[in-house]
């Protein structure tokens, strides 16, 4: 807990470092690389110098192929593919559906827009579904309502760091079987989930098939881009490999590999990932320490049975905070802190205007509500008490001010 005296004594001290630049709301800091990623990725430059080796061909390099086997290990599926990024993961999934025209795949609006572009990229219909406040991914209660003859799939985001309620789509998508294609398919975006737990498992071990992200905002990255595609099913893996591998022998296909350097790099992150994570943890719960006793402010909530990994750390103001008033907190906490806070995310289809054209307005009341009401201060796992005390202090000053204005 901050008390007022506390407060004061820690903005007195102004920001520190890095003091002259913003600190941003979504992991903009870049990744977190130590010197093993660096000898990693020479080791592999060095190793493609002879002209019998180079950089290996249609993904046959060792590193790829030891990256693509410890992290389907890491996540308890039975395949791993490594791609480019998980938008190309997700367009991939969707591919995967043999989508026919009018065919419906349900995602949240609380999100980030890749998988509606991927589902329209496929000429798929958009069925947005509403989320649980507490968790804020998809309520699989909502979800169930939205299922129709022509619903395929449906594509939960992990959206903070929190697995999806994975047990319970898997269950909806038994009792709910597409007449010809069967259970429907639970295409996981994963690309804020890398290591998060759910009840004993990984993400990435449950449903059909899940997207990953190495983006350099990411949990864990492959120098800027990268993304995998983990399943249990066999067949589904080799028709990946085969769109990954311009078709295989009879079907269509392109090129969306991952190469060595990347994969080189991306084994020592995946060797450190729960470090990475755990850091994450611990940065989170002081923060929940520091934060709690604020009565204008809700903290996340990590379900028992599931481990968070904070990708973002999503606050939600009180409702009579909402809109106006949370909108003043940021611009406060920019202008007068050099704090950037995230609204990670707004509904979909009020924050792009494409998305509203191609999916429309499906007036999500939770949705709503949380867009309105939600907003993420930096989180890293390299961030010290210092600066995070300054976050802390810099927040409930600022709703201090504002209650006194008002
Ligand atoms: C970053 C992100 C993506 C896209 O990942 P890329 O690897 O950059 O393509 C997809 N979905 C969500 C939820 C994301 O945060």
């Amino acid at each position: 807990m901050i008390d007022s005296a506390k407060r004061k004594f820690i903005l007195s001290k102004g920001k520190p470092e890095p003091k002259h630049v913003p600190w941003w709301g979504e992991p903009n800091f870049g990744g977190w690389y130590t010197e093993a990623e660096i000898d990693a990725v020479v080791k592999a430059i060095r190793g493609s110098m002879h002209w019998s080796e180079g950089f290996g061909h249609g993904g046959s390099a060792r590193e790829i192929e030891e990256f693509e086997n410890a992290f389907a290990e890491y996540c308890g599926a039975k395949h791993a593919i490594a791609i480019t990024s998980c938008g190309v993961g997700l367009d991939i999934a969707m591919m995967c559906l043999d989508l026919e025209p009018g065919d419906e795949v349900i995602t949240p609006a609380i999100n980030y827009k890749a998988s509606q572009m991927a589902i329209l990229g496929q000429r798929g219909e958009v069925v947005f579904c509403d989320i649980d406040s507490k968790t804020l991914n998809v309520d699989p209660e909502d979800v169930e309502r939205r299922i129709t003859p022509r619903t395929r799939a449906i594509c939960p985001v992990h959206l903070t760091g929190l697995s999806a309620p994975m047990d319970e789509l898997l269950d909806i998508a038994e009792r709910h079987p597409h007449s010809m294609h069967g259970p429907l398919k639970i295409i996981g975006d994963a690309a804020r989930a890398c290591g998060a737990g759910y009840k004993g498992t990984k993400v990435g071990a449950k449903g059909w098939l899940t997207a990953f992200s190495f983006h350099s905002q990411k949990l864990m990255t492959t120098l800027g881009e990268g993304g995998a595609i983990t399943t249990n099913d066999s067949r589904l893996a080799e028709r990946i490999r085969d769109i990954n591998h311009f078709g295989g022998e009879h079907g269509w296909g392109s090129n969306y590999r991952m190469n060595k350097v990347q994969a080189a790099a991306g084994l020592v992150q995946l060797s450190r990932l729960d470090e990475m994570n755990n850091r994450r943890r611990v940065v989170a719960n002081r923060r929940k320490e520091l934060l709690e006793s604020a009565a204008e402010l809700v903290m996340p909530y990590e379900p028992p049975g599931y481990v968070h990994v904070y990708y973002v750390y999503p606050i939600l103001v009180q409702p009579e905070w909402a809109g106006e008033k949370r909108d003043k907190i940021l611009s406060m906490m920019e202008k007068n802190f050099g704090i950037v806070c995230s609204v990670t995310n707004r509904p979909t289809y009020l924050r792009w205007p494409y998305v509203a054209e191609k999916c429309g307005n499906p007036k999500l009341k939770v949705s709503e509500d949380i867009g309105q009401r939600l907003f993420c201060p930096p989180l890293h796992p390299l961030l010290n008490e210092e600066q995070e005390l300054y976050i802390c202090a810099s927040l409930l000053e600022t709703i201090d001010i504002i209650k006194k204005e008002s």
